[in-house]
């Protein structure tokens, strides 16, 4: 029997989200907050020149793909660093920080996979309960100690989709030491409409220790190519790169990163209908009586506490597949205007039943 790492029988299961088909064979995939859209044209057909190159291995500085981000956001180009989705830059960043009696903050419940990746690095972790479904940003300031290494704000939060606005959190950084590294998960960026939620990239540019994580997979809709992004200063992506597995981000994905950035004018109105949809979806729960926190991203929340699954089950049946979190809420994404109308009637008659 091969011996393992002791961490691996206690390390939190990431629950990825599933499908689910109902008797009548309709099926809404709102469980892992994608793009409810097919990929634009020039985006396969990029895809499909890649692919005749696939016996080489892929650009491993991703040169085109920093090249274009540097330019889009106005950033020197070391600034950037690529991985293979978000969700591996971050595991990356907890790898540089790893070591023993390292603290790594972030806030309860936030993304899933913080606690698994910290675990993984051998990081521990510092949990600061969420008040008012919003990060504390005060209560995350105070946990902060001289073993934090690594500070993770989810802005807008995964899965209540609340926000932090700028002077909360500047001033935050103000206070946190310059030795630890603050990193802004701005996943759901592209989603934002509230003014007063900061561009993480103007916040990074004169702090050292500050560095926004963005992706590819949401908003851009190439979750199934897995293309994250850190910017920040030259020691940061610098770590970054070290610790990156060669060739991890692949030629396809890499190819449909450049070509989702030169049609970013389309991909930028499919999400001011999405973000279209997630008013008239949250309206329409309202209007049911749910309670549901203002959000800024591609999903709402829904704090079911013990009907939690029950919740989950009943839209099940309806083929809607949202992401239960047992005893807590579910959250849900928004999808096609035809899904989110199951969700609401899944809802409603939840409601009523
Ligand atoms: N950060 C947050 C807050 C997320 O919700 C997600 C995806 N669920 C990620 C990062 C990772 O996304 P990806 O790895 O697809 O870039």
């Amino acid at each position: 029997m091969p011996r393992f790492r002791g961490i691996l029988d206690e390390l939190p299961a990431y629950r990825p989200g599933k499908a689910v088909v109902a008797p009548d064979g309709r099926s809404f995939k709102l469980s892992s907050n994608e793009s409810p859209y097919d990929p634009l044209p020039p985006v396969v057909e990029a895809v499909a020149a890649a692919a005749r190159e696939i016996h080489r291995y892929p650009d491993p500085a991703c040169t085109r793909l920093t090249e274009a981000l540097a330019e889009r956001y106005g950033v020197p180009q070391e600034h950037v660093a690529l991985g293979a989705g978000s969700v591996t830059v971050a595991q990356q960043l907890l790898e540089t920080v790893g070591e023993p009696g390292a603290e790594v903050v972030y806030a309860w419940r936030s993304f899933e996979a913080y606690p698994l990746l910290a675990d993984l690095a051998g990081v521990t972790s510092v949990r600061v309960p969420l008040a008012e479904e919003t990060h504390d940003l005060e209560a995350m300031a105070a946990a902060v100690t001289p073993r934090t290494r690594l500070v993770f704000v989810c802005n807008p939060n995964n899965p209540t989709g609340t926000v932090n606005r700028t002077d909360e959190l500047v001033a935050f950084l103000d206070t946190v030491p310059q030795d630890v590294l603050v990193v802004l998960d701005e996943a759901y960026h592209e989603y934002v409409r509230d003014a007063g939620v900061p561009d993480g990239l103007r916040l990074y540019a004169d702090r050292p220790n500050v560095a926004v994580l963005r992706t590819f997979s949401k908003a851009y809709g190439l979750a199934g190519l897995r293309v994250g992004y850190l910017i920040g200063h030259p020691p940061v992506a610098e770590a970054v790169r070290k610790t990156m597995v060669p060739f991890a981000v692949n030629a396809l994905a890499q190819a449909a990163a450049v070509a989702s950035l030169a049609a970013e004018e389309q991909l930028l109105e499919r999400v001011e209908a999405v973000v279209k949809e997630r008013t008239r979806v949250r309206d329409g729960l309202l209007a049911q009586g749910w309670a549901v926190p203002p959000t800024e991203a591609n999903f709402v929340w829904l704090r079911l506490g013990e009907r939690t699954m029950a919740f989950a089950e009943r839209c099940a049946a309806d083929g809607v597949a949202v992401r239960p979190f047992a005893g807590e809420g579910a959250r849900v994404s928004i999808g096609s205007p035809e899904a989110n109308d199951a969700l609401l009637s899944a809802a409603e008659d939840f409601r009523n039943g």
